[in-house]
């Protein structure tokens, strides 16, 4: 049975092209770029071409993009970097809907000497402002806020809030790994002073990420070795995949289009489509802004993880918001953040779709989730008791 993959904010598909680009690097063209012969100089020229092709996505210059093994990499390089370069000031500001890769990093800090404010989001997952702007301080080191949540696809307004931190002297750092190549971003026009990104949510093998440093930002290594990356990042680089990132920085910016028209129509189909047929259904986040890519919808009195296991026997892949590998079945800490009432969190499922999707896969979709959920709740004692309770009340 052919697999439908709606679940590309965790991991993508490598593309062809990709994959193409980087054979020849892990078996012909295998020196080092950094020797002195010709053979480790052709390799230095591609990853120069790769360097350029990331930062052509982001509109940067090459010289401000430092190649990292994953996004989780690039956020503890941005964070520690900044924190090591100002050892005077010990605060720290996120939200409090950050992936682990910030959000535990800062969760570490608070215990080791920082003081972290983390920022509360609304009922649809959107930031307030105001009380990030009273959070600033001459004490405060640097700003983490992502780009795009990664489980509701909200996007924050990362230029604005930019504008206010940098202007307030605080060095700025977004975690843009699932926004990059699904929205434009342009870091001539949005004043970020750093910026992440990651390989495997891009089409891009996983292992490999990047983090953008703006010209001039306070910058402190944080793997110390060699003189790779100008010294900013010692290690021999990871050739084939860091080729394999600027190919699909290449074509991201080729599909840009795509993802935002044809991308976005089939998410809106699928959820209008799902909310259209399944009662007690309610989508997650902001849906004005948001990701083309992503929905998270939940459905009241069912467990995501039931619902996983019974699309996965029509080889339809998915994610729930809960922390099941924890073991806990405990609603994301992000579904929390925002409020999301427990017997609707538990249900949760997020389709993440790319341009690989298909209308027919999207058509099936829907045709195999309702009763996939009536079943469900036929089992469930919590559905019998609210029908219960609704009839009471009626
Ligand atoms: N930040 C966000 C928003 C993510 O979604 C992810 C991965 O899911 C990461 C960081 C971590 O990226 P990586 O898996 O490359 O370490």
């Amino acid at each position: 049975m052919k697999v439908i993959y709606t679940d590309n904010n965790a991991t993508t598909q490598v593309a062809p092209e990709v994959l193409e680009e980087m054979l020849p690097y892990f078996h012909d063209l295998y020196g080092n770029p950094s020797s002195m012969h010709t053979f480790g100089g052709q390799v230095a020229g591609k990853l120069k071409e790769a360097r350029q092709r990331v930062a052509g996505l982001i509109g940067a210059t090459a010289d401000e993009i430092l190649f990292t093994s994953c996004g989780t990499e690039s956020d503890n390089t941005a964070i520690r970097a900044a924190i090591a370069s100002q050892p005077h000031k010990k605060h720290v500001i996120t939200t409090r809907v950050e992936h682990p890769a910030v959000k535990n990093l800062c969760e570490h800090l608070d215990g080791h000497g920082y003081r972290v404010t983390f920022l509360p989001v609304d009922r649809q997952g959107r930031l307030d402002l105001e009380p990030l702007y009273k959070a600033l301080s001459h004490d405060t080191a640097i700003v983490s806020i992502m780009w795009a949540n990664n489980e509701t696809g909200v996007i924050f307004p990362v230029d604005e809030i930019a504008r206010v931190v940098r202007e307030r002297g605080v060095v700025f750092h977004t975690d843009a790994v699932q926004a990059v190549g699904k929205v434009p971003i342009d870091t001539k026009h949005f004043p970020v002073d750093m910026l992440s990104l990651s390989g495997h949510k891009l089409h891009a093998p996983k292992g490999v990420g990047a983090l953008y440093v703006r010209k001039g930002t306070k910058f402190s290594p944080f793997l110390i070795g060699g003189h790779q990356e100008k010294g900013r990042r010692g290690g021999t680089e990871n050739v084939a995949s860091i080729i394999g990132l600027g190919k699909a920085c290449e074509l991201a910016l080729e599909h840009l289009e795509e993802e935002n028209e044809r991308v976005r129509y089939l998410r809106d189909k699928l959820e209008d489509g799902i909310l259209e047929r399944i009662s007690n259904a309610m989508v997650n986040g902001d849906r004005e802004h948001r990701l083309p890519n992503t929905t998270s919808i939940s459905f009241e009195y069912v467990e995501g993880e039931a619902i996983l296991l019974m699309m996965n026997e029509f080889n339809i892949c998915a994610s729930s918001g809960s922390a099941c590998t924890s073991g806990s079945l405990e609603p994301s800490h992000v579904l929390r953040a925002m409020g999301v009432p427990f017997t609707a969190a538990h249900g949760s499922i997020r389709f993440s779709l790319s341009i690989n999707n298909t209308e027919e896969e999207v058509d099936f979709i829907i045709d195999k989730l309702p009763p996939i959920i009536e079943r469900l709740r036929e089992l469930s004692p919590f559905w019998t008791d609210s029908k219960t309770a609704a009839a009471v009340c009626s």
